[in-house]
């Protein structure tokens, strides 16, 4: 499988990644879509609301925006990647995509809320005790924001 943070390949029974030590939950590793320079999922400065994620990519994308809610998460990669496929996408699928991107956006941005999450957790020295008092050290879920 490959470190969906690093891109590394590394063995399947592996908890943590032996190259960038990040901690890859079971099965989630096994996900290659963020293996490519251009789709890794870059470190974001802080904690994302997964449903205020959802809830941009879903509202959003009702007129033509849906790939915002990936620079909400810090992911300007995404957003140019997504932003100029669907550009293809609404005219070719005849706007069969129009009523079916919000589903989409929502819930690949929810979990890629959570991705984002998860890799500020594993970065070392943040999140963990007695850092300094770091000024960005904020509550997991913060209402709205
Ligand atoms: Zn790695």
């Amino acid at each position: 499988m490959y470190c969906k943070y690093c891109g590394t390949q590394i063995s399947d029974d592996v908890d943590f990644c032996s190259v960038c030590g990040k901690r890859l939950k079971n099965g989630e590793a096994h996900n290659t879509l963020y293996r490519h320079e251009l789709t890794r999922i870059k470190p974001a400065k802080e904690i994302r609301n997964p449903k205020a994620a959802a809830a941009i990519g879903f509202f959003m994308s009702w007129i033509f925006l849906g790939p915002v809610g990936y620079i909400y998460l810090g992911q300007w990669n995404w957003f140019w990647l997504t932003f100029i496929i669907q550009i293809f996408a609404y005219p070719l699928t005849a706007f069969f995509a129009y009523p079916l991107l919000p589903i989409v956006y929502g819930i690949h941005q929810y979990q890629m809320a959570k991705d984002v999450n998860e890799l500020i957790a594993a970065e070392p020295g943040r999140k963990s005790a007695g850092n300094g008092g770091a000024p960005m050290d904020k509550p997991f879920e913060r209402p709205g924001a």
